[in-house]
């Protein structure tokens, strides 16, 4: 029987079914911020990918004693100088939906041709445990900006990013797809590979 816990440090379902799917066949039970009711919600906000994950994973291990993994992820778009990035939800508008946000996007840089609409998802995961960063993991998906928006499938910036491989946007991909070729499958990937052989 597996006695060796992992944490996933998110209270995000949809992103705790996918860490779940992605890290399968591991030797620990995963547990994620869900299972403990009097966790405190550790807040993000650094510059860097790195700073915001590795403090999740620091905060909950601390609180709890066990081996946490976080993530942090982002858009990074060439013409913008790599914008939004880490400020990635903050960007144009908190307020605002992702479908409002994707149209003003795709409206601010409505006259940047093709050849200058590359962009990359970028995520960093990183895991923790007594007080300490153990490792740190990064994933990449390549594509671009489209010229306009399509698919349903996904969430945020899924919609206006086309990825070069399948023709289409990530909005248009199927989840199965998505979960094979995303940035944060393949951070999750190395996790795994890096779990499975320490
Ligand atoms: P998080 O760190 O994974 O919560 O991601 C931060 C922000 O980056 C999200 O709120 C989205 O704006 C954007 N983002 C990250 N991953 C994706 C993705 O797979 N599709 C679309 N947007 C994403």
């Amino acid at each position: 029987m597996t006695t060796k816990k992992i944490l996933l440090a998110t209270a995000n379902k949809h992103k705790i079914e996918e860490i779940k799917y992605l890290l399968q066949g591991i030797p620990y039970e995963i547990v994620s911020v869900l299972d403990f009711e009097n966790i405190k919600e550790v807040k993000e906000g650094k510059d860097t990918y790195l700073e915001n994950a590795s403090l999740k994973a620091l905060g909950y291990s601390k609180q709890t004693g066990i081996l946490s993994l976080a993530d942090d992820s982002g858009l990074e778009i060439d013409c913008l100088g790599g914008k939004p990035g880490v400020m990635s939800s903050r960007f144009l508008s908190e307020a605002k939906s992702y479908s409002e946000k994707n149209s003003m996007l795709l409206e601010m840089i409505k006259n940047v041709p093709q050849e200058k609409r590359g962009a990359r998802f970028v995520c960093t995961a990183v895991l923790a445990y007594n007080g300490k960063v153990i490792k740190s993991f990064v994933g990449e998906l390549k594509g671009s900006i489209a010229f306009e928006k399509a698919g349903h499938e996904g969430f945020g910036y899924d919609p206006v990013f086309y990825v070069p491989e399948y023709k289409t946007t990530l909005a248009s991909v199927p989840a199965n797809i998505k979960n094979q070729i995303s940035h944060r499958a393949n951070a999750m990937k190395q996790v795994r590979e890096y779990l499975l052989n320490i």
